[in-house]
């Protein structure tokens, strides 16, 4: 409407160049037909018709025009074929994904390491993963304590960890961990009794501690587990062949702690990519769980799953 109201002004101030000028962008008028504008045409019944004429030809033209580019045909497959030149489309897909990607813990996240298999049907034994991607390992251990507060940090500081369950620690209390497993971490058996002789002792006890544990772990979270942390650290031949006849890809200790509200290396003074960290939740998870991260980040490392490894599960 505003075209049309701009055209009416324009026929208003110079009456004959309108006409053509609608019938041809390019048409002159003619100087002849300038002169004789001026003068009595301007109050003449002819003008009037002239305007009349004009005034269709400009409504029927606004008209047409409207019905032209409503009728035109959505632009969109033209931005398509734009986006699809430029990929834009497939940079959007990724970016939708990457969070169930994160979250899946057989994304593989270490491209030059993976756990061997097992010898003799011995599960290997890791204490670091020899990597030279900038990554860390958090084991979390026992259970014994089970605050609102452990949830809300791992959730705030997004932290993912294996966390490797004793059943004595528990007290039936699996519905806790669960809220662990829902923001991407994964449990593992820590046996059923935390017997830190255990290493020492009958091939049929180990196995009994380990498949029992990891009974109950795939019984109420799921997933039958595959990584197993010994109480105390302590292995032996036995321990191995137990833990590789109840499932598991291998034995998984540590080479740092988070301890006290502190970090404790065993080598060095700082985390080195690949390194496993050992963690408890006891009382003391906030000031232990910050210690690591301040370790973590001064290391310029990322925190990354255990069962993420390649033939880890
Ligand atoms: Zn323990």
């Amino acid at each position: 409407m505003a075209r049309l109201y701009l055209l009416l002004v324009l026929i208003k101030q110079k009456p004959t160049v309108s006409k053509p000028a609608h019938r041809s962008a390019r048409a002159r008028p003619s100087k002849t037909r300038q002169h004789k504008a001026k003068g009595s045409l301007l109050d003449s019944p002819l003008f009037s018709i002239i305007i009349l004429v004009g005034a269709s030809i400009t409504t029927a033209s606004a008209i047409w025009m409207f019905a032209y580019y409503q009728s035109r045909p959505d632009p969109a497959p033209i931005v398509a074929l734009t986006e699809d030149a430029d990929t834009p489309k497939k940079q959007l897909i990724p970016q939708i994904l990457t969070p169930a990607i994160m979250s899946t813990p057989s994304e593989p996240i270490v491209d030059d390491y993976a756990i061997p298999p097992a010898e003799d049907g011995l599960a290997p034994v890791l204490s670091t993963i020899p990597t030279t991607q900038p990554v860390v390992f958090l084991g979390i251990d026992d259970g014994a304590f089970r605050d609102p507060s452990v949830v809300a940090l791992m959730r705030e500081q997004h932290i993912h960890a294996s966390l490797f369950l004793a059943d004595s620690f528990l007290g039936g209390d699996y519905a806790f961990f669960k809220q662990l497993t829902e923001l991407g971490s994964v449990v593992e058996p820590h046996t059923l009794r935390h017997d830190t002789n255990m290493a020492v002792k009958s091939y049929e006890y180990q196995k009994a501690e380990i498949c029992g544990m990891a009974d109950i772990v795939e019984q109420q979270y799921g997933r039958r587990p595959t990584l197993f942390r010994p109480p105390g650290g302590g292995y032996s031949t036995t321990m191995r062949r137990a833990a590789h006849d109840c499932g598991m890809k291998a034995i998984i200790t540590w080479i740092a702690k988070a301890n006290g509200g502190s970090m404790q290396y065993q080598y060095g003074d700082h985390l080195q990519p690949g390194d496993i960290v050992l963690m408890h939740f006891r009382p003391e998870f906030s000031d232990d769980m910050h210690a690591f991260l301040d370790a973590v980040n001064a290391a310029g490392l990322r925190i990354e799953l255990l069962e993420s490894i390649p033939g880890a599960m």
